[in-house]
């Protein structure tokens, strides 16, 4: 019985379901009950269907009983098949605040997460919300048309102060502890593994989240979450290498901001298509960059990012990393005819 059962005052009793038919006898083996049964299995095999060993021996053994507080039994004997986790996404954050600040905050008001990993020397894991339940972590927030992820999502605080503000006022981002990425990663596989969350659904706060949040920052380990197969595979460092020589040499220099946009749409950021390079990109760019080009987080297209972005969307599953082949040598270009200006070349890319 969950807390969500608990609180709505459902009772529950658990028996062999074998033993009689005194007060403490579950409903599935009363009389009753049991002619209805028959009744349903000479129904189901009238109308030929084929009954599994599995249904059979559910149908015989042991069970579990809830009751309404109306006194109408309700019986968790059968199991569908049809069925997942609510949970989807997993949401990382740090607290900025530090571990007593961030706990009364996270208790008393109107946020909370399901986990708080504390900034100790060994660090702890606090439970702050059961996660059958919803925690108010992410607010607004949209991922891949998913949209208010606090319902879909589990949610994990980092105690960290997230960055200190440097001699011309920039912020200068910290460091995560080994010790609370240690204990972080396996609390993350073990998240991932029971509710069977997608890689790509590993997120940081600023990406679901944009123009509000940066969390966790540049500084997270999201590169080793990569190569320990928590999240998905880094972009192909040769790929990125080449497709970032394409953009910088083509004619029209960089793709376009609609082109951009669409890329960090296609990634799975909520971004409107304004072809403009206004404030509401260069945040969503800026999350990108945190995440997957440390080194530089502006928020301005430059080359690098749009090879990162294009490797990203563009995997080849299966394929080793191979060196691109060279470029075939072309003959020289018979003279242009006089005409009208052709429109811009399309944005060179590789195969995918
Ligand atoms: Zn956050």
């Amino acid at each position: 019985m969950g807390e969500d059962g608990a609180r709505q005052g459902l009772r529950a009793r658990r028996c062999s379901g074998r033993s009689g038919f005194g007060p403490d006898t579950c409903a599935c083996m009363d009389r009753d009950a049991g002619t209805r049964r028959r009744q349903v299995l000479g129904h189901l095999l009238g109308q030929g269907l084929a009954l599994g060993s599995a249904w059979a021996a559910a149908a015989l053994g042991g069970c579990t009983t809830t009751t309404t507080p109306g006194g109408v039994p309700i019986d968790t004997r059968h199991t569908s098949r049809g069925q997942d986790s609510r949970v989807l996404f997993l949401v990382i954050h740090y607290t900025v605040a530090d571990l007593p600040m961030a706990i009364k905050i996270l208790t008393e008001n109107e946020v909370s997460a399901h986990y708080v990993l504390t900034d100790e020397p060994a660090p702890r894991i606090f439970r702050l919300v059961p996660e059958e339940r919803r925690a108010w972590h992410s607010g607004p927030s949209a991922w891949k048309g998913h949209r208010l992820l606090n319902a879909s999502s589990i949610g994990i605080e980092i105690v960290h102060r997230g960055f200190r503000i440097g001699p011309d006022g920039e912020r200068i981002y910290l460091p995560f502890p080994q010790a609370q990425i240690d204990a972080l990663i396996p609390l993350v596989k073990d998240i991932v593994a029971r509710h069977e969350i997608r890689p790509e659904r590993i997120l940081g706060h600023g990406e679901v989240s944009p123009q509000f949040k940066q969390d966790p920052g540049p500084t997270f380990p999201w590169r080793l979450f990569s190569e320990l197969g928590i999240t998905p595979p880094w972009p192909d460092a040769i790929r990125v290498t080449a497709q970032q020589a394409l953009f910088e040499a083509q004619p029209g220099g960089l793709p376009d901001v609609p082109w951009f946009q669409e890329m960090l749409a296609q990634h799975g950021y909520a971004i409107e298509k304004t072809g403009q390079l206004d404030t509401q990109m260069r945040n969503v760019l800026m999350n990108f960059q945190m995440r997957y080009r440390p080194a530089r987080y502006d928020g301005l297209p430059d080359a690098e990012s749009a090879a990162l972005l294009w490797v990203l969307n563009n995997p080849m599953p299966g394929l080793p990393a191979l060196p691109l082949p060279a470029p075939p040598a072309l003959p020289a270009p018979p003279a242009p005819p006089a005409r009208p200006a052709s429109p811009p070349p399309a944005v060179p890319v590789l195969p995918a």
